[in-house]
């Protein structure tokens, strides 16, 4: 039986004085939901999928493209022509927008499948990390929607993840070392989260994107640092370059073999190195010095360690007049049954307009000689 004040509350979207979007007024796919409210026949074909390459394709791995008609709703904060002065996570900080959050600080706050997004003021909190408004993937379908769509083969099961710290920097070389640790952290509680929850759920392979997508060029759309983290939990697929991964880490790793003479600087558990083969000029790793296969698995120690690196990473490349719409990629282990061996590192990769060459083959044409670049940072390094 349904008390009064329950129902009260719940024709008022309220739950424990919370204001909640009732789940009528989500529209299709924002959030990643599809519910009885916002599905119709004719939204079959803008259910996200997870297409392959019919020539780029061999044995379940090859090139694919997530297809999510809805990531074209994004708030934009830049067009070519400037930036248009909206940051969306200032309305989600003060409680004026709503959104699903899924860590607050350290808390762990909702379920990876809540389909309860909330109004909430944090402007007291550090860090957040929400569900991504807008995603490539689904996260949730109605269990009657579920039967109608049986048929679509290739649904993108996902759950995609946006972390930012409730003060406002735009990049790596203004944000502090604490606020860079806790974002990470937060990026890390949350994907263990999607894992213990999606198993409930029957999942059981996890592809685990992690990256910083900083400036409009390099895809950023909000002004305001933020990482984001797709979990890709359709289970099977890898891209060309994790299984090239893959296979590589298979045998002898090359990342416990680095040349020494391209490491530039080692501090803690990392040191940076110069890739001789950059896929941009500019391009940095940072490697962990153990042969460790999770992101997940790093302590606080080590990922304040790393922030330490970034931060200072970010300021060189601003001394060396490198672009500052960047990339920064977190490589980590597929959680698929098959793969065993992997070694974490990260890439930090400056925008780059590329050419036909580059689209035609993984290959670059670089202007910076990585031999030079490796004094460079490795002086810079020392005068920080
Ligand atoms: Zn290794």
């Amino acid at each position: 039986m349904v008390s009064e004040t329950f129902a009260r509350r719940n024709i008022m979207g309220y739950e424990g004085g919370v204001k909640i979007l009732s789940e009528s007024n989500i529209p299709f796919m924002h959030w990643g939901i599809i519910n009885k409210y916002n599905f119709s026949e004719d939204k079959i074909s803008f259910i996200p999928r997870k297409v392959f390459d019919k020539i780029l394709y061999n044995s379940g791995s090859g090139h694919f493209s997530y297809i999510s008609p809805v990531r074209g709703f994004r708030p934009k904060a830049y067009s070519l022509k400037g930036r248009v002065s909206k940051d969306v996570f200032k309305q989600i900080i003060s409680g004026e927008d709503y959104a699903i959050f899924i860590a607050v600080d350290e808390n762990i706050f909702n379920n990876v499948f809540s389909v309860k997004p909330m109004l909430l003021n944090i402007e007291d909190k550090k860090i957040a990390t929400i569900i991504n408004r807008f995603p490539s993937m689904v996260r949730v379908i109605d269990e009657d929607i579920l039967d109608r769509v049986r048929h679509v083969k290739d649904i993108a099961w996902g759950v995609n993840l946006v972390s930012f710290p409730v003060k406002y920097f735009e990049n790596l070389s203004e944000i502090d070392v604490d606020t860079l640790t806790y974002l990470i952290y937060s990026m890390n509680i949350s994907i263990k989260r999607v894992l213990e929850s999606a198993s409930k759920r029957g999942f059981n392979n996890y592809i685990i994107y992690p990256f910083f997508n900083i400036g409009y060029l390099a895809g950023g759309s909000q002004p305001r640092i933020h990482s984001q983290v797709y979990v890709d939990l359709t289970g099977y697929g890898l891209g060309l370059r994790f299984r090239g991964l893959i296979e590589v880490f298979r045998n002898k790793c090359p990342l416990c073999n680095v040349d020494g003479r391209e490491v530039v600087y080692e501090y803690d558990d990392w040191f940076v190195w110069v890739n001789s083969a950059p896929r941009r000029n500019y391009e940095i790793r940072i490697v962990y010095r153990e042969h460790l296969d999770s992101f997940m698995k790093l302590k606080l120690n080590s990922i304040r360690s790393l922030s330490k690196i970034l931060i200072n990473i970010s300021k060189i490349l601003d001394r060396l007049g490198v672009y500052d719409n960047r990339n920064i990629l977190f490589y980590t282990k597929p959680l698929i049954e098959s793969i065993e061996s992997f070694h974490i590192f990260i890439e930090i990769l400056p925008f780059e307009v590329i050419g036909g060459v580059e689209l035609l083959d993984s290959c670059r044409v670089i202007r910076v000689n990585p031999r030079i670049l490796v004094e460079d940072i490795r002086n810079l390094f020392n005068s920080l």
